[in-house]
This record gives C-alpha cells, structure tokens and sequence, in this order.
C-alpha cells in the first residue's frame, strides 16, 4: 500500500497542523472541512504557521512555497476523498460527529482509501462498524504544534489490518514523525495514559496544600530532568480542559479532592480569564 494523495477532514487545532506537515514533506494534501467559510479561515492561519515553520525548524522559503503547492481546498467530501490513499480524520471530539462523519464519508470515499482518526480520548473500535471498512481504519494520534513535538501513535482497533498498520507507521516516518506503535487498543494512548495520572497526583498534592505548585513542578523537573512540571504541562493544555477532564474524573471515582480541584481550576483560573499558556498567563506567565 503506497501512500501519495492524503485528505485532512477538519481544519481546527490539529487538522491545519497535520495537513501542513504532509504538504510540507512533499505529500499532495486536499483540506476538507464543513464550509468554505471555514476553509478561508484556515488558509490564514497556513500563513501563520509557515512563520512557526521558518522560526522553529529553520524552513527555507523554497520548501514553504512547495508546502503551497501542494495544498487544495473543498468543502465538497466527494470532491477531497475521490483520489486519497490515506484520510485523516480530525473533526470535534464528539462521537456523534464522528459517527455522521464516517457514515458520510463511507458512501463517498473509494475503496483504497484508509482511514485514521485523531482522536484523543475516544477508541477506534467506537467507529469501525460506520467506516465501512474496519480492516482499514486505524488512530495516527499526533500531539499539538507538531512540527516540534513529533509523536505520532500509530493504534488499530482488533480488526485493523496488519498491512496497515505496518503502511501508517512507514508513512508516520515519512512525513517526520518518530512513528510510535500502540499494539493494544488504549485510551489515552502512550502519552495520556502516562501524563492523566502524573497530572491528577500533582492536583492533589496541591488543592491538599502538601506543597505549592512551584515546588512541586521544581520537585519534578530536578529529579527526572524534564523540561516541565506537570504544572507547566497543565498550562499547555489549557486550563479549561484540564478542568473538564479533572471534573469527569472526580464525579467516576467519586473524589473529593479532585473535585476541590475542579473548584479551584474554575474560581481561581477560567473565572479569572486565566487558561494557560494560549491566553499568557494559567499557573506561569507566558
Ligand atoms: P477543533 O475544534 O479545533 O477543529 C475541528 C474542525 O473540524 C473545525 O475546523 C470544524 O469546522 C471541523 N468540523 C466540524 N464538523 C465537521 C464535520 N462534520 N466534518 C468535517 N469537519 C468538521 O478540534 P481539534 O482540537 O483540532 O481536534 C480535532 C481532533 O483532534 C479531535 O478528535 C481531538 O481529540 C484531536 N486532537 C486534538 C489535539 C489538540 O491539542 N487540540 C491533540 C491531539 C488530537
């Protein structure tokens, strides 16, 4: 299974970001999304992150101007599968969106065309029965500002083909990624599985007042030597959603504490307009 026409569904957060990364190591990439409104929009931000591109990997304008070229745009499905050996599905983490989504895209899609999800928190064996072809759907799970943080977990379902599996992980390499396989379906993947937890612990280390953020981060980051606290990584993330998994956490498990975390992410962030690193300030200032 060779991969050279590659359609990106969804060009919010992730989906603009993935669709530059395959332009920009030479794939021929069709961007689809809901409307061409949308779409406008997206092509703005490809600017932006050209710049990103050029400040932090060093791009040569050349290379830029190829990634150009190698972007299309449509908002007609049909219109953007109709010669895609590989579709990446990066729509909202919903599963009825989801689930719509790949009901329409089985009746247009051609039968060569494999897909992969995004997604973070959901598994693919939820979608394989709208996919119309299970054998060939597959989760290539990549993590925000991708161009520096290249992890791409490669995860199928029990009835993701081999072949394919083997197909993602070549074409993960191909496009710069350190291509990370995941041999049992997981939520959370590698990376959540490890990160979900270490986060929740420092929460509570924290609303129980056993030390201040700063020294638990400190803690962290000098005993193992990582770059960042998970203080540092909930600023990444965003306060908001740290908050909305903390609070579904704690309602599962029944926790008071983390539920205090909760409380505290809402009264003494969000309400405060403090949501981490993308709007300058969460715990740290940026
Ligand atoms: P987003 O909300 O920023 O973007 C979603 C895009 O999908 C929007 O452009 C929207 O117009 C489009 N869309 C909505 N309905 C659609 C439909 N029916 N068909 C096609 N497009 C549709 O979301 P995001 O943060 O980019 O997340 C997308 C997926 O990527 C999710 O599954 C998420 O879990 C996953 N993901 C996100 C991150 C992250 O850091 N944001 C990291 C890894 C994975």
């Amino acid at each position: 299974m060779s991969i050279k026409n590659v359609t990106v569904a969804g060009s919010g957060v992730l989906g603009f970001q993935i669709a530059f990364q395959t332009a920009f190591h030479g794939f021929k990439v069709s961007v689809y999304d809901i409307s061409d409104e949308v779409l406008e929009k997206a092509k703005a931000k490809f600017q932006n992150l050209a710049e990103r591109y050029t400040a932090d990997i060093h791009a040569t304008q050349q290379q830029i101007d190829a990634t150009f070229t190698n972007l299309s745009y449509t908002s007609d499905l049909a219109e953007s599968v109709k010669d895609a050996d590989l579709l990446i599905e990066a729509v909202p983490e919903l599963p009825e969106i989801k689930i719509e989504f790949y009901k329409k895209l089985a009746g247009v899609a051609p039968e060569k065309t494999i897909f992969a999800t995004n997604s973070s928190t959901l598994l693919p064996s939820q979608f394989s029965e709208f996919t119309g072809r299970p054998a060939k759907f597959i989760a290539l799970h990549f993590a925000n500002e991708i161009w520096k943080y290249n992890t791409a977990e490669i995860m199928g379902h029990p009835g993701t083909s081999s072949e394919v599996f083997d197909t993602l992980v070549a074409f993960a390499k191909s496009i710069g990624m350190v291509a990370l396989p995941v041999y049992k379906e997981q939520p959370g993947y590698i990376i959540n599985s490890l990160l979900v937890p270490l986060i929740n612990e420092a929460t509570q280390l924290w609303a129980n007042e056993v030390s201040d953020y700063k020294t638990i981060d400190k803690t962290w980051m000098i005993a193992t030597g990582a770059p960042k606290g998970p203080f540092g990584f909930i600023d990444m993330v965003g306060i908001n959603t740290a908050y909305n998994v903390t609070k579904m956490t704690a309602e599962r498990e029944h926790n008071p504490v983390l539920q205090k975390v909760a409380e505290l992410f809402k009264n003494d962030f969000i309400n405060k307009g403090k949501l981490g690193a993308a709007t300058g300030e969460g715990f740290y200032k940026h």
